[in-house]
């Protein structure tokens, strides 16, 4: 087997079935309907550029930034390489704080747990802190098969769930909706919203509190995802920055959280390291509003029955691979899709998938498994992205995402065995190689400015290069090629200028 960064590359697998990680169509596919859409790009281009500035106020503040990255990722890199052992570390703090805690294969096995923990209370509904665990097993829509209603607290999962739609950003899961549609969707989907409602931000908030509010103080069982965990003291961390988190955690009697196996964190002091990565990459804040932090059942205060649910759902197979281990490392801030140039015109849904933007291209196809046949959608993913190296900068655990990104297509290439750009690279090389043929092409190739728009550009080339024009303004050759430039008294002039620049310092030295 070959090795990458001296691992062993991941074996053939997907034994597990994975749940909101694999998308319906291949991302340029998706992409190419999303770039039609204005106002997603508007939405984005405008909250994705604010969200930058602020995390570069405040991550310019610090300084001994660097040094932060630096002890974020050793600590994540020494978590992946025992991971096992931290987690049965885990196991017994948690039980010995009066928690519970169970194994879950994949998402459907964690979809399971959740039902029967809840059909066990006597309750039909849970109130939900965001959770990118729970979207990514599809928990909402499992629970509601079984006749169990979730409620999303938070303010943009609220909106995303109403209108019966998909989250598009890690952090800001509505992020392509503006207000008008929000005002739109409280108004259709909240029972006795206000019909003069305008599209007021504070007032649409006011709309959303008091509908939650009565589901914050009715609904028995709550479920949550959590940021970290302690192995060292069984602590579980939630942070967010709307108090609903707060509420959920504390006000019901039963508390369910439904954790990815690799948010473990050896010791509490290290969470030193990461409440401060965390909130600065994130939202662009110092700290977050709200940092929630229980350790199993305390009696007469907060929820009276913990469950703790460890998600594995292919982080296992990821570990013992170079590219999904360092993938791993992620901590979820969203830094990496706010610089990213693709996610900012395509938006989250393009990617078909829980965890859209560079460090979704890396994560899902290897949590979903990456499959080299061509109709697997995933398999287009390492490929949506300029390699512009942004998304490295911003990462505050420094996951080196190009390089992983370049390996992913390396091994999607070798599996994949002939691709178009292999055979275009052989045609080229061919031609390259003999000097008449090669001349041929140069001017078979200028042919192509009979098709040119008036702008210099060919919008459409013929198969078997359409694809690269469907994306892509491509120019038109020009009328003289460099060798043809070359060959004339203009180019044989202006080189014998050249020459004589370049020798005039050397002709000046010597005398
Ligand atoms: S890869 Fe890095 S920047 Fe991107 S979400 Fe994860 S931690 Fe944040």
């Amino acid at each position: 087997m070959s090795t990458f960064l001296g691992m062993p590359r991941r074996p053939p697998r997907s034994p597990y079935g994975t749940g909101n990680l694999r998308g319906e169509r291949p991302f340029p596919e998706a992409a190419h309907d999303e770039l039609g859409n204005g106002q997603l790009r508007h939405n984005l281009g405008r909250a994705t550029r604010t969200i930058r500035a602020k995390r570069l106020d405040v991550t310019g503040e610090v300084p001994d930034w660097e040094a932060l990255r630096d002890a974020g990722s050793a600590i994540k890199t020494d978590t992946m390489n025992r991971l096992p052992e931290l987690l049965e570390q885990l196991e017994a703090k948690v039980t010995e704080h009066g928690g519970t805690v169970h194994w879950a294969r994949d998402g459907a096995e964690a979809n399971e747990i959740v039902a029967r923990l809840v059909e066990a209370t006597g309750s039909s509904e849970v109130i939900k802190v965001k959770s990118m665990a729970t979207q990514e097993i599809g928990l909402n829509e499992h629970l509601a098969s079984v006749g169990i209603t979730p409620h999303e607290t938070d303010l943009a999962e609220l909106i995303v769930q109403l209108a019966h739609d998909k989250p598009s950003h890690i952090l800001v899961p509505a992020i392509h909706r503006n207000r008008d549609e929000i005002r739109q969707i409280f108004l259709d989907r909240i029972p006795g919203a206000d019909p003069e409602l305008d599209n007021d931000p504070g007032r649409l908030a006011a709309v959303a509190r008091a509908y939650l509010r009565e589901k914050f103080m009715t609904t028995k069982v709550a479920v949550s995802g959590a940021n970290f965990a302690v192995a060292e003291t069984g602590t579980l961390a939630v942070v967010e920055s709307e108090g609903n988190g707060r509420m959920c955690l504390t006000l019901p009697d039963t508390l369910i959280t439904v954790m990815g196996i690799e948010k473990v964190l050896p010791r509490h002091q290290d969470l030193e390291v990461f409440l401060q990565l965390l909130p600065r990459s994130s939202t662009g804040e110092r700290m977050n509003p709200y940092t929630s932090l229980w350790t199993g059942v305390t009696p007469g205060d907060g929820p009276q029955e913990f469950h703790l649910i460890l998600l594995d759902n292919g982080r296992t197979a990821a570990l013992a691979d170079a590219v999904g281990r360092a993938a791993l490392n992620c901590i979820r801030c969203s830094a990496c899709l706010n610089v990213c140039p693709v996610y900012e015109r395509t938006g989250g849904h393009a990617y078909g998938s829980t965890y859209p933007g560079p460090i979704g291209a890396v994560l899902t196809p290897q949590l979903a498994g990456m499959h080299a046949t061509e109709g697997d959608p995933n398999s287009s993913l390492p490929y949506a992205s300029s390699l512009c190296g942004a998304c490295f900068d911003a990462c505050p655990v420094k996951i080196d995402i190009p390089s992983l990104l370049v390996e992913l297509r390396h091994q999607h290439t070798e599996q994949t065995g002939a691709t178009p750009e292999k055979l275009a690279m052989k045609a080229a090389a061919a031609v390259m190689r003999r000097t008449r043929l090669y001349t041929g092409a140069q001017k078979a190739a200028g042919l192509g400015r009979i098709v040119a728009d008036r702008d210099g550009t060919i919008s459409r080339l013929p198969p078997p290069f359409t694809g690269w024009s469907d994306s892509r303004d491509t120019p038109a050759p020009p009328r003289q090629t460099f060798r043809d430039w070359y060959a004339s008294a203009e180019g044989r002039a202006a080189l014998r200028t050249a020459a004589d620049e370049h020798d005039r310092p050397h002709r000046e030295d010597e005398r």
